[in-house]
């Protein structure tokens, strides 16, 4: 038999191997990975490594099994061809399979070549070498960090380049940082910790285009607002995109949002149909959730990759009769500023946020997202010992709890 083959070969691809051979599998498994390494971590790349606490190579993921699996790495799948059931990698080899797992992850948004993204000193972060490159560029000492993008690899880097004494300035067009993932009221908290770290901040406005100097280096940002920037290191944390491009033509419902599947984690065909050979799992899934009405949605944290992977590792080896479905509460968590921040739940769509332990101005509070009166999604700066609490009563639907004494007052989201 050809086996399990696993494209991916990050978090999510480990875990789902290792879930594969605890359920029992004793066939052929292969990893096939475009970077040479092997499976590593990449929260701490905007964390520890970043500020120079952790070497880029000591984020390797422990392997918790004996995997006995067969390491493609440094070749990148680049074509599926589902009839033939293989799939070629970027050396020419073509590997078959019986049953394939998809956990290719997602790729840094990068800067658009039009408007300077081939000048030197602009940097993404996603990946180990990405670290590398980006934490030597730091010891070489920056006269001005520009980061553009107040997301959370954004706020992370601008927290640890703020330890480490470099002038930040962090643009977003939104009102506050994070907006979009944990709303304004909350964003205004990390507003208020970015200037205090000496950050500058410029929300509401966006880089429109990079010039470099006679050698091809960044000097300088254009604003739409009119004005420019001086920088001589640019972090582009714009988002990430995800890795799909190598299924064009496969006949998968997968576009650069990621690759559809049903709730047992199976790739759905252009037609919509669920393939019973083929799941996937991690930041490439875009699956539907139960908890929020069905709708698809696609996480890019980590406790997802790790969950999901497992989930689709157990259904591949189950019969077609036995497909569960995937019943999973996003989660993440994010350190900046001294400040530890957990997320459970899905901010999209909520009408109102109530701070029910701690206050914003104490920077120690927990908050409670409602849509429609129910609770929908739970936040923790610095207080995440309830939260368990809370995401249990977003998996129930619960309302949205009282506000107790001195807590900050409901307020309805604007953004
Ligand atoms: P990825 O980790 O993206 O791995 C996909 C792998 O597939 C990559 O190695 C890629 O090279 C490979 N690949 C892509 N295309 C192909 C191909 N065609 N053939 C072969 N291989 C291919 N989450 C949190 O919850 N908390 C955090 O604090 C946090 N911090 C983060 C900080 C950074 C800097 C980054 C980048 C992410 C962070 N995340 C965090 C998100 C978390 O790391 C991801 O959710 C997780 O890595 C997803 O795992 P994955 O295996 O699905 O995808």
């Amino acid at each position: 038999p050809a086996g399990i083959v696993v494209v991916g070969a990050s978090l999510a691809g480990l875990r789902g191997a290792e879930a594969l051979r605890r359920g029992g599998y004793g066939g052929p498994l292969t990893l096939v990975g475009a970077e040479p390494y092997r499976p590593y971590d990449r929260p701490p790349l905007s964390k520890h490594v970043l500020a120079g606490e952790l070497e880029p190579g000591a984020t390797r993921l422990p392997e918790l099994t004996a995997l006995r699996a067969r390491w493609r790495l440094g070749s990148a799948a680049v074509a599926l061809d589902r009839a033939a059931r293989t799939i070629r990698l970027s050396d020419g080899s073509v590997l078959a399979y019986d049953r394939l797992l998809l956990a290719t992850g997602a790729e840094a948004r990068p800067w658009p070549a039009a408007a300077g993204g081939g000048l030197s000193g602009i940097h993404t972060l996603r990946g180990r070498d990405d670290a590398t490159s980006l934490r030597a560029a730091l010891v070489a000492g920056p006269r001005r960090v520009l980061i553009v993008g107040g997301g959370l690899i954004g706020c992370e880097a601008a927290s640890c380049l703020r330890d480490l004494g470099l002038p930040v300035t962090l643009v977003d067009p939104n009102p506050t940082p994070l907006a979009k993932t944990l709303g304004t009221f909350v964003g205004s908290v990390i507003a208020a910790c970015l200037r205090a770290s000496g950050a500058e901040f410029r929300p509401g406005t966006m880089v429109r285009a990079f010039e470099g100097d006679a050698s091809g280096r960044v000097v300088r940002a254009r604003l739409a607002d009119g004005s420019a920037i001086e920088a001589d290191l640019v972090i582009a944390a714009l988002g990430a995109t995800r890795a799909t491009g190598w299924l064009d033509g496969a006949g998968l419902m997968a576009d650069p949002g990621g690759v559809t599947c049903d709730a047992a984690c199976r790739a759905r065909t252009a037609a919509g149909a669920a393939c019973p050979d083929i799941y996937v799992a991690g930041d490439v899934a875009r699956w539907p959730i139960r908890l929020y009405g069905g709708r698809l949605v696609s996480v890019e944290h980590w406790s997802n990759a790790v969950e999901q992977a497992a989930h689709a590792a157990r259904n591949m080896l189950a019969h077609a009769d036995d497909q569960r479905p995937y019943e999973h509460l996003p989660a993440f968590w994010s350190s900046q500023f001294g400040i530890n921040i957990k997320l459970v739940g899905l901010t999209a769509g909520a009408d109102s946020i109530s701070v029910v332990q701690g206050t914003r101005a104490s920077r120690r509070f927990l908050a409670v997202y409602g849509q429609a009166g129910r609770s929908i999604a739970a936040l923790s700066f610095d207080q995440a010992r309830w939260l368990p609490a809370y995401a249990e009563a977003i998996r129930a639907g619960d309302p949205v709890p009282p506000i107790l004494g001195a807590a900050d007052q409901p307020r309805i989201e604007t953004a």
